[in-house]
């Protein structure tokens, strides 16, 4: 709940990011202005002595604007005056490659109307320029025709071009020889290629270039990974969180398994006990509810015999009085632990009261039950008893044959009263065996 409640927020706060992001960018938050001024970098003059020409030049330089009055003389083949602004003291120059258009407010005052103008940026690049040679900068050119008045013109850097003559002079391989603006050195701004006899005059009044802090494609770029970050660690944590409640459900239908096998364990012995007769370890009489209904009915249905002993213990009530009540407790219990060595796992005995118990043989024919309980007999009276007393059992056996189990129970009954009264320490049938 926590973690959706985050991821939520996260989301929101995302949206809220990049909306603003993008609404600032479009609105100009990150625009950017370089302004280039006599206070921040070297204004002078240049013209065409220096290859033989004759042109008189003179400049004034305020923080305010920059005058260049240039009288041209035919005589350089190519005649021509200019301010020029050096950057930096440097030859590295700098980087105004994140600009993308230049401001230039200039008044040029010529002999004849529409009159060029030329502006270059000059680039150094240690693949082509050397310090020796200051022709040796790239020349990024753009040639345009401005008026008195005109104010500020904004230029994009992309509209300047690389000079034909200075590519094929400098042998320049194709992939330097377009436009470059990460080392300007430089900044010229010069009379046209053409230019006639007469004064010139270039007023120079504001030099500056715009750029912003960051491109939109890098800001999208910016919010696109924001996004792909966010959405990393929402499914790692996702994972963790699933892999968390996975273990927390096994952990729990694990001890759910436990409790249950506990709970019928439990249930088991209570069922057992329930079925138990607690002095003897014999079943009791509950248990007829319980298989004795059906152990007849399965042995009806398969035609199988059936058989009952009907034991009691002899003169028990004189063990009681001759030895005591504990004596005779004991005397059952062992009674029973003797009994249960000898009968097959299918064999039921119950106590049915007092020393009397019922032996239930499913699959036993009267023949087999009376082998039985002559066994049984045998082993009762033979069986070393404490204190050396004499202890001997009576049975009677009775086997199902169309009456009802309680019937033949009162048969084996019978029989076990015959034995009785045949002196005791005996087996007896109900029919003859
Ligand atoms: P018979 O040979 O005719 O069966 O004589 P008997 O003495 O065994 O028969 P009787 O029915 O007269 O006496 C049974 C005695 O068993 C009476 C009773 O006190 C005793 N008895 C019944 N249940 C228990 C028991 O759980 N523990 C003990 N110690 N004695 C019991
Ligand atoms: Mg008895
Ligand atoms: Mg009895």
């Amino acid at each position: 709940m926590v973690a959706a409640r985050m991821h939520r927020l996260s989301i929101l706060f995302l949206i809220i990011i990049s909306i603003s992001a993008m609404t600032w960018h479009y609105l100009g938050g990150a625009d950017r202005k370089f302004v280039i001024s006599p206070e921040t970098a070297k204004y002078s003059a240049i013209d065409d002595k220096s290859q033989g020409g004759a042109s008189l030049t003179h400049i004034s330089i305020t923080p305010q604007q920059t005058i260049l009055t240039c009288n041209i003389v035919n005589q350089a083949k190519w005649p021509f005056c200019e301010i020029s602004i050096d950057l930096v003291a440097d030859e590295v120059g700098i980087d105004l490659s994140r600009f993308h258009s230049i401001g230039i407010d200039v008044d040029y005052l010529t002999p004849v109307e529409n009159e060029r103008l030329r502006v270059y940026l000059r680039n150094y690049d240690p693949s082509y320029s050397s310090s020796e040679d200051p022709v040796s900068h790239k020349f990024n050119a753009i040639e345009f025709t401005p008026r008195v008045s005109d104010g500020l013109q904004v230029i994009p850097l992309r509209a300047f071009q690389v000079l034909s003559w200075w590519i094929a002079d400098y042998s320049v391989p194709i992939e330097k020889s377009g436009p470059q603006f990460n080392h300007v050195t430089s900044i010229e701004i010069a009379t046209g290629s053409y230019v006639q006899e007469g004064t010139y005059t270039i007023q120079l009044n504001q030099l500056v270039f715009y750029g912003k802090w960051i491109s939109e494609a890098n800001l999208m770029k910016l919010l696109l990974a924001s996004w792909v970050i966010f959405a990393i660690v929402y499914l790692v944590s996702e994972q963790f969180q699933l892999r968390s409640v996975l273990n927390e459900i096994r952990e729990k239908s694990l001890r759910l398994r436990q409790a249950n096998r506990h709970l019928y364990k439990q249930a088991q012995e209570v069922e057992a006990l329930a079925y138990t007769d607690a002095l003897t370890g014999a079943k009791n009489r509950n248990v007829i509810e319980r298989y004795l209904a059906e152990l007849v009915e399965h042995a009806k249905t398969n035609v199988q015999p059936f058989s009952v002993i009907y034991m009691d213990i002899d003169h028990f009530k004189s063990i009681n009085d001759n030895y005591g009540h504990e004596t005779g407790d004991e005397v059952l219990r062992c009674f029973v632990a003797l009994i249960n060595q000898r009968i097959r796992q299918t064999d039921v005995l119950v106590r049915w009261g007092g020393e009397e118990f019922i032996l239930f043989c499913p699959a036993t024919t009267r023949e087999g039950a009376a082998g039985l309980a002559e066994l049984l007999r045998d082993i009762v009276a033979n069986y070393q008893w404490p204190s050396s007393m004499t202890v001997t059992a009576s049975f009677g056996v009775a086997e199902l044959e169309n009456e009802d189990i309680g019937s033949v129970i009162k048969l084996a009954d019978k029989a076990l009263y015959l034995a009785k009264q045949s002196g005791r320490n005996c087996v007896v049938c109900e029919e003859v065996c």
